[in-house]
C-alpha cells in the first residue's frame, strides 16, 4: 500500500528519463497549435518559428557558458550529438592518431567509436577504478599526436562524477581535443564549458524535464566538424532537416528552469539521497554501493544486494509502486551485467544485484520512508529463496 492515496507509483528513475514540466508544456503548446511556419522561410509565420529557436538556442548558450549562440548545434537527442560529435570530428580530420575514451561510457559512444574502430585501428579505452573514477593520466602518452577524446562526464548508471577537469588540463596540454557527455549532469550540477574545458559537449532535453528527441552538441568556434545528416543548411550546415520548433522550444523552457530551480533542487534532493543510502546501509546487510560518495550526482544511488538478481528486486519494487532500474542491458533474452560495474572490478554476482535510484522534483521524504520500508522486506524475501533454491539443487546433486 501506498502511504499516499492519490499517488500510484512512485517513480525513481529520473536517469533514464524525467516526466515532462507542465511549464514546459506550456511554452510548447502555441508551437503545435498556432505557429506553424518553416523556420527557413522569410515570411511572417517562418520568421517567428526562426525566433523562436534563436531564443532557444541563446537560453542554452548562457546556460553552459558558450562564448556564442551559434556554437550550439540542435540534434534530435544525447544520442545524435555523440554521434555527431565523435563521427563528425572522425570524418573532418585525415590526420587523426588515436581516438580514446572509457570503458564506462554510454553506447552512444562505445557503439560509434566501435565503427570507427574498423577503420582505424588506434582507438584507446582508459580504465576505471574501484570507485568508478576514470584515470585519465594515460592521456599524457598521447602529446605530439592529432588525437581525439571523448569522455562522460557523469556515469548515468552510478551518478559518479568523473575527472574532467583534469582531463582537459592534459588534453590542452597535449593538443587533443575532447569531447564531454554531459547528459546526465546537464541541469543537475552548475557546467560552464569554459571552467569544464569542452571543446564539444552533448546534452538532452529529456534528462531535464523537457521534452524527448531534443539534444544539442555545443562545437567550440573554429572546430571543424562534418555532419551526419546532409540536405539543407539547417544548424550552420551541421545539421540538416527541418527544426524540431516545438521541441527546441521545449528544450528552451526546461533550461530556463533548471537554471532558476537546479541550486534548491540539488539541495533537497541530495538530502533525500542521503537519507536513502543511511537507510539503506543501516537496514540492509551484505550490500555494495557503487555510487562514490565523494564525487556523485545529488540524485543518483547505485547499490549492488549480494545474492539478489535486480531484475526480480526490481519486479518486486514495481509490484509496490516504485519504479527504478538496473544498467543491464537485455541481451538475446539474457540479462548481461553492466559494463559499468565490470570495468569497476564488481564481479558478474556483485554486478547482476544491481539498483540504481535516481530521484527527482517529484520525490518526497515520504517516498524515501516508503521505500525503506519496503526494500530489505525484499531483498531478505530473494535471498531466502536463492538459500532454498541452492539447498535444494545440493540436496539433488547429493543423491
Ligand atoms: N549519454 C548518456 C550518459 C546518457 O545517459 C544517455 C541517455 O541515457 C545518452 C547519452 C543518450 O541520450 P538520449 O536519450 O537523449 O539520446
Amino acid at each position: 500500500m501506498l502511504l499516499n492515496e492519490k499517488e500510484s507509483t512512485i517513480y525513481m528513475d529520473h536517469n533514464a528519463t524525467t516526466p515532462l514540466h507542465p511549464e514546459v508544456l506550456d511554452a510548447m503548446m502555441p508551437f503545435l497549435e498556432e505557429y506553424q511556419g518553416n523556420p527557413s522561410s522569410i515570411h511572417q509565420a517562418g520568421r517567428e518559428t526562426r525566433c523562436a529557436i534563436e531564443d532557444a538556442r541563446g537560453i542554452v548558450a548562457d546556460f553552459i557558458g558558450a562564448e556564442l549562440d551559434d556554437e550550439i548545434i540542435f540534434t534530435s537527442g544525447g544520442t545524435e550529438a555523440d554521434n555527431l560529435a565523435i563521427k563528425g570530428f572522425e570524418a573532418a580530420n585525415d590526420n587523426l592518431h588515436y581516438i580514446v575514451t572509457s570503458k564506462i561510457e554510454h553506447p552512444a559512444v562505445l557503439r560509434p567509436y566501435e565503427s570507427i574502430k574498423r577503420r582505424l585501428h588506434n582507438v584507446i579505452y582508459l580504465e576505471v577504478d574501484w570507485s568508478g573514477m576514470i584515470n585519465v593520466s594515460k592521456l599524457l602518452f598521447l602529446k605530439d599526436t592529432v588525437s581525439f577524446c571523448s569522455l562522460m562526464h557523469a556515469n548515468n548508471e552510478t551518478g559518479n562524477i568523473q575527472p574532467i577537469h583534469e582531463a582537459a588540463k592534459i588534453c590542452e596540454k597535449c593538443g587533443i581535443i575532447l569531447h564531454v557527455d554531459a547528459v546526465q549532469s546537464f541541469g543537475k550540477i552548475p557546467l560552464l564549458v569554459g571552467d569544464l574545458g569542452a571543446d564539444m559537449l552533448s546534452i538532452s532535453g529529456h534528462k531535464i524535464y523537457g521534452p524527448k528527441g531534443i539534444g544539442a552538441l555545443y562545437v567550440r568556434r573554429g572546430l571543424k566538424i562534418a555532419p551526419l545528416l546532409q540536405g539543407g543548411h539547417q544548424e550552420r550546415d551541421l545539421r540538416a532537416g527541418t527544426e524540431n520548433v516545438p521541441a527546441i522550444v521545449g528544450f528552451g523552457k526546461a533550461v530556463q528552469i533548471a537554471k532558476r530551480d537546479m541550486g534548491q533542487e540539488s539541495e533537497r534532493i541530495s538530502s533525500l539521497r542521503d537519507n536513502l543510502m543511511t537507510g539503506i546501509a543501516e537496514n540492509i546487510k551484505d550490500i555494495i554501493f557503487n555510487t562514490d560518495y565523494s564525487s556523485c550526482l545529488p540524485n543518483t544511488v547505485n547499490v549492488s544486494f549480494l545474492d539478489v538478481e535486480s531484475d526480480v528486486a526490481l519486479l518486486m519494487l514495481d509490484q509496490h509502486g516504485i519504479q527504478a532500474s538496473n544498467g543491464s542491458a537485455c541481451e538475446s533474452g539474457s540479462i548481461q551485467p553492466s559494463h559499468v560495474l565490470k570495468a569497476m572490478g564488481r564481479s558478474d554476482e556483485v554486478a547482476r544485484g544491481a539498483i540504481r535510484f535516481s530521484l527527482g522534483k517529484e520525490n518526497t521524504q515520504e517516498h524515501i520512508d516508503y521505500l525503506l520500508e519496503v526494500l530489505p522486506g525484499i531483498i531478505s524475501a530473494i535471498r531466502e529463496d536463492s538459500q532454498d533454491a541452492r539447498i535444494r539443487a545440493s540436496n539433488l546433486s547429493n543423491r
